[in-house]
């Protein structure tokens, strides 16, 4: 009589080897040889239980309708050839088992025969005696309630006490709706046995659902903290897998839904689908397949779950064999992602080294399971433990592979944390960089502007006293010309670190230009940055050697002081230059700034702005000044003096926007309008009877103008008027300064028969002898040498020989700014031929032009009648004409 416990414990123990040994156990079908009458089992000494199989008999019942009576009278009895009872896929057909025990000892046998079970539709149990009377009959099955059976017990199991000495038959009829059986290692234990070994299985598959569900719910927190879809995955994973295991081995049927006994077929079934599904999909998101594969496989992969989900359907109509053949689809779909995992290991994706191995014990255990039940592989006995070490190794292979990609997650983390500190670092310094490149001048390392405007505003702000100094090197383009640009920032390098080595604490230079510093003084007061700006100059005058070179460098101060000067930076920075400007005049090169010196050079900024658009807007006027023959007191022409009646400055003198506009170079335009307006003027005169040339000034910068003489051409001519009415004043040092260019245009403008007139003679440095050599014809001495003349002044010897010579070269002379009637009657005596000033005229508008005109006309000519009567009675020669 074979004894198996110490074999189920080598076996129990070597469960992680289980998928090859069940392999190998094809050996169990020897025993299909077995007699049709099979000995008696002996009750007595079966320890921790003894299998049946090789003592159990069975007759199949193809139409079902046999009774126990005629399964007993039936001939058809033969030995199972498997360790276990398994009867196949056969729908609609009945199998009875029988086993004979016998009970040799003198004490009650207390015995248990289980099915090992708990899947099977429906089991009648029958205990007889040796002439056939029923001592005992149950009836059981998954599908009756669970207290219809003899023992409270999750597998289906007969408990029995056999009297002394007595022999029993147990029939047992298998019927099933589906067809579809379980397999059934059928074994005798004793009580103490039977108790020994279920508790040891429950302890075991205790063990196994009590890991799932803690994998399960330790996953649900990660997945409840991370929210990560392939968490959730394999957390729905683990519960079908409880599910299905625990229903499985009928835990549920027997503390759950005790009273619903369709319920766990169900269950079971579901649970598989479930899990396969759960498990592709984990993997599938686990691994990111998408990612590697193409898109056909990922719509196969759907498809195959869409199927095996669909098994679901037909469970819920109690389809309980087509939802199986649905879960083999689930397989199918594990299988394929498998294989797509096979692939991405070789491609080396991480991931797939632990999706492979658990996949594979998955795959091997159900494959195994599966074989076993359809007869493909011979019944090893070992039950459900494939299935459990396989789901094991899945789950625990899976949940090494989580662990180990939260891990690569939170390394990668860390790295681009890492990566993303360092990149922090890296910009911070590159903007400290920054920071300390837009506060600093790059070559002297003082500040720059920004910054000395920033420090200033702060102060003023505070309404700290500073004293602002304002450098600038003198002739500084020189240097560099001198030794190079190089050599010229090595200077200012060490013209830098002299400034620094002048500062007191808490004061400030900065490099503004080039060759312009800045140094912030606070709490200083005029008297003090004075001596400051003084020991700045001889700090920067030290000779210092470079290229072989001595350089002294010269700078000249501006200093305005806060409050005083100004309010605010913008003003104070802005003063300050305007002081150092003014420094350049002055012998010692530092100038406080001057109340006022801001609005002059507002002004002039404005003017200069205007300048340009003034003829265009009309805001130019011309005055005219008569200039009369010094002789005969007649009016022989006039000046044209210009004016402009600016919008907000109201009426300027030319003395201040003339410089202005040779500055800027907006001369041509003006002298453009002043010549056309001065023409027509002519025209318009000479239409009311007032026949006089008209004197016009040109500045040095017109002589440049290509289209002078043009013009001037154009305008006599559309206005009807003879060249020799216009004359051109230009004046001496404009015509000195480039001799040949002058003579050039002046030649020019010679041939429309304009007169040229050399304006303020007398100021420049030329000589007689040189404009002999120019197309001119009038020479305006000019108004200083006249303003005071005497007779016996060093002016009158000056007049007079210039008169002199005038003549000599054939020129005209006119004395301008006289001032008195002595003057003129000077001028008269020495044969100056036209006279012009406040004497005579101020300049007046046109209007007030022709009535002084007028007047002076009418004067003269009573005079000249008075004078007919006077020569006719007295003695004629006096022509003195004098102007009222
Ligand atoms: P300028 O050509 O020497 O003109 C003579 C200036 O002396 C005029 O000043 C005139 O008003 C002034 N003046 C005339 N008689 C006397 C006098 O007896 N005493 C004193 N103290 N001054 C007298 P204004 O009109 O202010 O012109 C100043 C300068 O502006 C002119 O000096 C001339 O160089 C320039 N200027 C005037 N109009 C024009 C113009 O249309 N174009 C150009 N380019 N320059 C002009
Ligand atoms: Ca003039
Ligand atoms: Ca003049």
């Amino acid at each position: 009589m074979p004894r198996g416990s110490a074999c189920h414990r080598l076996r129990l123990a070597l469960i992680g080897m289980l998928f090859l040994a069940s392999l190998l156990a094809g050996g169990g079908a020897v025993r299909a040889a077995i007699a049709a009458e099979a000995p008696a089992v002996m009750t007595e000494g079966i320890g921790a239980g003894v299998d049946l199989a090789p003592y159990t008999r069975i007759l199949p019942d193809p139409g079902g309708g046999m009774d126990l009576e005629a399964a007993r009278r039936a001939t058809g009895w033969k030995a199972t050839p498997n360790r276990v009872l398994r009867f196949g896929y056969a729908p609609d057909m009945a199998w009875w088992a029988r086993v004979t025990l016998t009970n040799p000892s003198a004490r009650t046998a207390r015995v248990v025969l289980d099915l090992g079970t708990s899947q099977q539709d429906y089991v009648d149990w029958y205990v007889t005696d040796p002439e056939g009377r029923v001592l005992l009959a149950n009836q059981s099955g998954d599908r009756r309630p669970f207290d219809s059976r003899l023992m409270p017990y999750r597998d289906l199991a007969l408990p029995y006490h056999l009297p002394p000495d007595a022999t029993v038959t147990v029939y047992l009829r298998f019927d099933t709706h589906d067809g579809l059986f379980a397999m059934m290692p059928f074994r005798l234990y004793d009580y103490t046995g039977f108790f020994t070994a279920s508790g040891r299985e429950s302890l075991l598959l205790s063990m196994f659902h009590g890991g799932l569900a803690a994998l399960a719910s330790f996953n649900l927190l990660v997945f409840l903290v991370t929210r990560q879809g392939p968490v959730g995955l394999y957390v729905l994973h683990l519960l079908a897998v409880l599910a299905g295991s625990a229903s499985y081995r009928g835990y549920g049927f027997q503390y759950i839904w005790p009273d619903l006994p369709v319920f766990g077929n169900a269950m079971t079934a579901g649970s598989i689908i479930l899990a396969f599904v759960t498990g592709s999909l984990f993997v599938v998101r686990y691994v990111r397949l998408h990612r590697h594969v193409s898109m056909i496989t990922r719509r196969a992969v759907s498809l195959l779950m869409i199927a095996a989900l669909s098994g679901l359907v037909p469970l819920a109509f109690g389809q309980y064999v087509l939802a199986v053949a649905f879960s083999l689809i689930g397989l199918l779909l594990v299988v394929v992602v498998y294989l797509l995992n096979v692939h991405l290991l070789f491609k080396g994706v991480r991931e797939a080294r632990f999706t492979v191995p658990a996949f594979f014990a998955l795959i091997v255990a159900v494959a195994l399971h599966y074989l076993e039940l359809s007869e493909l592989l011979p019944a090893s006995g070992f039950r459900i433990w494939p299935l459990i070490a396989g789901s094991s190794i899945e789950v625990m292979l899976l949940a090494f592979g989580l662990a180990d990609s939260m891990n690569q997650q939170r390394e990668r983390r860390f790295a681009a944390e890492r990566r993303e500190e360092a990149a922090r670092l890296h910009m911070a310094e590159i903007e400290r960089e920054a920071s300390h490149k837009a506060r600093h001048d790059e070559l002297t390392g003082l500040l720059n502007r920004r910054a000395a405007e920033d420090w200033l505003e702060t102060a003023v702000e505070r309404g700290q006293p500073v004293a602002v100094l304002h450098l600038g090197l003198s002739d500084f383009g020189a240097v560099n010309e001198a030794i190079g640009h190089a050599g010229g920032d090595a200077v200012l390098r060490q013209l830098g670190r002299r400034l620094e080595t002048a500062l007191a604490p808490g004061e400030i230079a900065a490099r503004l230009l080039a060759d312009e510093f800045l140094v912030l003084m606070p709490g200083t007061d005029q008297a003090r940055a004075m001596i400051a700006a003084d020991r700045i100059q001889r700090l920067f005058a030290v000779p210092q050697q470079v290229g072989g070179t001595d350089m002294s460098i010269a700078c000249r101060v501006g200093i305005v002081i806060h409050p005083d000067d100004a309010r605010t930076a913008e003003d104070l920075l802005r003063r300050a230059a305007i002081a150092m400007q003014d420094a350049a005049r002055l012998p010692r090169r530092i100038q406080l700034y001057q109340a006022g010196r801001d609005d002059d050079h507002r002004r002039r900024i404005a003017l200069i702005r205007d300048l340009r658009h003034a003829a265009e807007h009309g805001e130019f006027r011309l005055l005219y000044q008569p200039k009369i023959h010094v002789a005969t007191g007649r009016l022989v022409a006039a000046e044209a003096l210009i004016r402009w009646q600016h919008p907000t400055y109201g009426m300027i003198s030319p003395a201040e926007f003339i410089p202005l506009a040779e500055q800027s170079g907006a001369t041509s335009g003006m002298t453009r309008w002043v010549i056309r307006e001065a023409v027509h003027r002519m025209r318009s005169w000479r239409l009311a009877g007032l026949d006089i040339g008209l004197s016009v000034n040109i500045s040095a910068l017109d002589l440049d103008d290509p289209d002078l003489v043009g013009f001037v051409g154009r305008s006599l001519e559309a206005e009807g008027i003879a060249g020799g009415r216009l004359t051109l004043e230009v004046t001496e040092s404009a015509i000195m300064t480039d001799p040949d260019r002058s003579r050039a245009v002046l030649e020019g403008l010679r041939l429309s028969g304009v007169t040229i007139s050399v304006d303020d003679f007398g100021t420049g440095y030329s000589s007689l002898a040189h404009l002999k050599r120019l197309p001119v014809q009038e020479l305006k001495i000019d108004q200083s040498f006249i303003r005071d003349l005497s007779a016996a002044s060093e002016d009158a010897v000056i007049v007079r020989s210039t008169i002199g010579m005038s003549h000599n070269l054939g020129l005209s002379v006119v004395a301008e700014g006289v001032e008195s009637e002595e003057i003129l009657t000077l001028l008269g005596s020495w044969g100056c031929d036209v006279a012009q000033g406040y004497a005579i005229a101020r300049p007046m508008d046109a209007a007030d032009f022709e009535r002084w005109a007028g007047h002076r006309m009418a004067a003269a000519r009573e005079q000249a009648a008075a004078a007919d009567l006077t020569r006719v009675r007295t003695v004629p020669g006096d022509q003195a004409s004098q102007p009222g």
